[in-house]
């Protein structure tokens, strides 16, 4: 309930903010200072996605230049239609860098539909079985998808890398199938909105060993800052949330496992 998570009053120690768009331009003018303030706020790591080859360029770029950022890389479903013949060698190239810790973000997008569903399905299957070639942990994005979504990762047998269902809003059915296949769950800035009181009773019935939190940002600010650009030091309002929804451990205690589990899965030293 909304009603029991009072104002964040500390700065939990030790966050992962397991998905981010650093690269963005729109963090051109500033990244040195937004960067300062998610040191400042705790955030230890911070993994920029790749959403297509470009991106994936820029993530891994970020990482290279700034010793808190990791990186993904592969081709999100709205971009899947532009994957030509060279596109898998280039992700794989890029791959090689160190601190290249997951592949995604990748999936299915039934809502917007960028790209044709059977070509997100297909380029779905053959970025897993990428994936599992490089040994990479996966990072999904699924919207308006969940059977196909769930299908597919079982199918292609994704435990063997494992990988988290990142800004999940789905319920607590879907959640429960999706640890069951080897995967995390992380909430964005979501949980903080009033309207996701369905999303918060989900995120409660989890089991903290499986639970990340991100902020997807520059996009889904959460509440108090929504209206404005999102930023990593904003993941500890989405943490403060998750905290007072398992409000049996400290609060600390709970922030810390969120970073555990992404610090586990992505096999990053914080
Ligand atoms: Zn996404
Ligand atoms: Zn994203």
């Amino acid at each position: 309930m909304l009603e029991n998570i009072r104002p964040l009053r500390y700065n939990p120690a030790v966050m992962i903010d397991s998905h981010t768009h650093l690269y963005d331009p729109v963090y051109d003018p500033d990244r040195e200072e937004v960067l300062a303030r998610a040191r400042d706020a705790g955030v230890r790591a911070m993994i920029a996605i790749g959403c297509d080859l470009e991106t994936s360029r820029l993530a891994v770029e970020s990482a290279d230049r700034n010793e808190r950022v990791y990186a993904t890389i592969g081709v999100h479903p709205h971009e899947v239609r532009h994957i030509n013949d060279t596109t898998p060698a280039e992700l794989e190239r890029l791959a090689a860098h160190k601190k290249v810790v997951g592949y995604g973000e990748i999936g299915l997008d039934y809502y917007y539909l960028h790209s044709p569903k059977e070509t997100q399905q297909k380029q779905f299957r053959l970025q897993i079985r990428l994936a599992k070639r490089l040994k990479l942990p996966i990072v999904v994005h699924s919207r308006d998808a969940r059977e196909d979504t769930l299908a597919i990762l079982k199918e292609e047998d994704v435990g063997t890398v494992g990988g988290v269902m990142h800004c999940f809003t789905g319920d607590l059915e879907m959640a429960r199938a999706a640890i069951d296949l080897g995967l995390y769950i992380s909430f964005s800035g979501v949980l903080t909105f009033a309207n996701a009181g369905a999303l918060r009773e989900t995120a409660r019935a989890l089991p903290l060993d499986r639970i990340m939190i991100e902020t997807d940002c520059p996009y889904l600010t959460p509440v108090p800052h929504r209206g404005r650009r999102n930023e990593p030091a904003y993941v500890r309002h989405t943490a403060h949330t998750l905290a007072a929804l398992h409000s049996s451990h400290p609060p600390e205690e709970v922030i810390r496992i969120t970073a555990d589990n992404a610090a586990r899965l992505f096999r990053i030293e914080i």
